[in-house]
């Protein structure tokens, strides 16, 4: 009997004649001096879009939170059980992060749930609560006709991505650290069945292929 599963250890494993071998002095410093990565990611849950990856980060890089359909929520200092914002509030005023970057993706669940009339999430389960996050943004998505399927999906994923950089504003330390220059937003999408990356212009809020060397 195995404690763990097997791919698990495989993988495991695997990190350790690898990876950990080959940074093994990357790992002994972040242990002994502790992390200062410049850059946190709000990304999905989605197995597909993992940051680490896509970015080809190494240890102590990026600081990453991962929820459904990377949502950020408004600032709500209510004593509620906020994840989200508990870590939001650790990478900018503990390890003083100087980029957030929202990323979300295709083919996001969460999003497809939040379009759909009979998805089989009720508002009382948590992931029907949480996506009520941008319902009125859904409801106007969904009722836009002359899109097809596919493009009220990649609508509204890029749509809530804007939403979550707008609800990270709310926040006073975002909001104060950013209009010191001390803290940048950005917004990006990444499409899982072609790797490409799109990042939002500031500007105009549109979604731009970024120019590669
Ligand atoms: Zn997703």
């Amino acid at each position: 009997m195995t404690h763990l599963p097997e791919h698990l250890l495989n993988g495991y494993r695997n990190f350790m004649q690898g990876r950990y071998a080959s940074e093994s002095g990357r790992y002994v410093s972040l242990a002994r001096e502790g992390q200062h990565p410049e850059t946190m990611i709000v990304a999905c849950c989605d197995s597909r879009s993992a940051p680490e990856t896509i970015f080809d980060s190494g240890p102590g890089e990026l600081f990453v939170l991962r929820n459904v359909a990377n949502l950020v929520p408004p600032y709500e200092p209510d004593g509620e059980f906020h994840a989200t914002s508990a870590a939001l509030e650790f990478a900018v005023q503990s390890l003083k992060v100087k980029n957030i970057v929202v990323m979300g993706h295709g083919r996001c669940g969460g999003i497809k749930a939040a379009l759909s009339n009979n998805a089989p999430l009720s508002p009382g389960d948590f992931i029907g609560k949480w996506m009520s996050m941008i319902g009125p943004a859904a409801e106007t998505v969904a009722s836009s006709t002359l899109m097809t399927s596919s493009e009220r999906q990649t609508a509204l994923e890029r749509i809530s991505i804007r939403y979550s950089l707008a609800n990270l504003r709310t926040f006073p330390c975002v909001n104060i650290l950013e209009s010191k220059g001390r803290l940048t937003l950005y917004g990006a999408w990444f499409d899982i069945s072609t790797g490409e990356l799109w990042v939002m212009n500031k500007d105009t809020g549109d979604f731009e292929r970024p120019e590669l060397d």
